[in-house]
């Protein structure tokens, strides 16, 4: 029970990566409150099910991560809800792929508002609160494309590059503090998000793959479990690749 105690925030937890991070840190007993975008009957289902298997507190949130005043809002109502935070993890995230020749304002915009905005606002939503505790562990969710780059993924590239500079420069903002930040950056995760894939692409990418398969969301919610945890008391400012060997360097 590495999560005792602790409350999480978790954003985008309705399927794929945070559902995975939410059943996980349910089973380590931790108290979880979770947003999502529109997804309403699998943000209930996830409710009952993490409350009946685990016994630990659950509340969704219907909340728009790339809004600076709804994670304001957010914020407050969890704090009062729960009594305290003491995990963040920014893992909404979407793509708009298209080669940059046929990128448009809109998709530019959308994937650098859900996915790096958004961490930000939340980050800002509650500093205060993690001040206040003196305590707090925040996990940006990034990706292999963020440290390498993807053609036809500019966009989502950028943000999620964007997100190790502002998770590294928060961990030194923040440490003397004890507020820790770091970041995951999964490989190849096999969810709604990358079904819709061409199957040989993604079996090319399962052929390049040292450990030769697609990841689970299990696999990224357990360093999100070392990463929430007093395991990592001493770990701020990383990247960590869950990736399957598939970046080295
Ligand atoms: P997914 O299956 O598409 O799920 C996305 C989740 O984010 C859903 O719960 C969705 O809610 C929520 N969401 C979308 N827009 C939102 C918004 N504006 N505000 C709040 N919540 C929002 O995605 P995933 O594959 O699990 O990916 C999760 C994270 O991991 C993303 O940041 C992604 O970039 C990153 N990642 C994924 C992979 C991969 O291979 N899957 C690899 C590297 C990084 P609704 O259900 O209501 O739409």
């Amino acid at each position: 029970m590495l999560l005792q105690g602790k409350t999480a925030l978790i954003t985008g937890a309705t399927r794929g990566i945070g559902k995975g991070i939410a059943r996980r840190f349910a089973a380590e007993g931790a108290h979880i409150a979770f947003t999502y975008a529109s997804s309403d009957a699998a943000a209930e289902t996830l409710c009952q099910e993490l409350s009946n298997e685990f016994g630990v507190k659950v509340k969704a949130w219907k909340s728009d991560a790339a809004n600076f005043k709804s994670a304001e809002t957010l914020a407050n109502e969890v704090i009062a809800e729960f009594g305290k935070v003491d995990i963040l993890i920014n893992n909404a995230g979407i793509t708009r792929d298209n080669l940059l020749m046929r990128m448009t304002e809109e998709q530019w915009d959308e994937v650098i508002n859900i996915n790096l905005k958004s961490a930000f606002n939340l980050t800002k939503a509650f500093l205060r609160h993690f001040l206040g505790n003196r305590a707090g562990s925040i996990i940006n969710m990034s990706s292999v494309v963020g440290v390498d780059g993807n053609a036809g993924q500019a966009n989502y590239a950028a943000s999620k590059a964007g997100l190790i500079g502002f998770s590294k420069s928060v961990a030194q903002e923040l440490g003397s503090r004890n507020i820790r930040c770091n970041v995951v950056a999964p490989g190849f995760i096999e969810t709604e998000m990358t079904e819709k894939l061409d199957q040989q692409v993604k079996q090319s990418w399962i052929d390049d793959i040292p450990l030769k398969r697609g990841g689970t969301p299990e696999d990224v919610a357990n360093v999100c479990v070392f990463l929430a945890s007093d395991l990592s008391s001493y770990v701020t400012g990383q990247t960590i690749s869950v990736c399957g060997g598939m970046l080295m360097k």
